[in-house]
């Protein structure tokens, strides 16, 4: 079980078997990409800079983010996220983001979306 200190949950990651990635589809969202991070998914790829960014990116607010695509009844999936098998395609440099997930500021105060989207988060008792 992971903690963090400022959050009133934990996380067990060995959910994430299981749930089909929920954090990786639903909604429709921004999954933000910084330069060194583009980088580094770039050279995992093996392609250039420019040729990533065509293909795979969007600029909103300022900022980078991955491209999603839409997936039947299912809502928005993240363009690296491999919808049949489940996982994400470029799980060893994926960003930031999602390897900070669920450990988001916006979950310190509340929850309540997040325990219905992620079988891996366990508040904890005194909530
Ligand atoms: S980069 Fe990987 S972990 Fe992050 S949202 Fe996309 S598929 Fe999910």
């Amino acid at each position: 079980m992971k903690r963090v200190e400022g959050f009133n949950f934990s996380f067990n990651s060995s959910a994430c078997a299981s749930c089909g990635g929920a954090c990786c589809i639903g909604e429709s969202g921004y999954i933000w990409v910084n330069y060194p991070e583009i980088e580094a998914i770039a050279s995992y790829l093996n392609i250039s800079i420019e040729s990533f960014a065509k293909e795979y990116l969007i600029r909103a607010k300022n900022r980078y983010s991955l491209k999603e695509f839409k997936v039947k009844e299912l809502g928005y999936s993240c363009i690296f996220f491999d919808t049949e098998n489940r996982v994400c395609k470029i799980y060893d440099v994926r960003p930031k983001q999602c390897r900070t997930f669920p450990f988001w500021g916006v979950y310190k105060s509340d929850t309540k979306e997040l325990i219905k989207e992620c079988p891996g988060v366990v508040l904890d008792e005194d909530n």
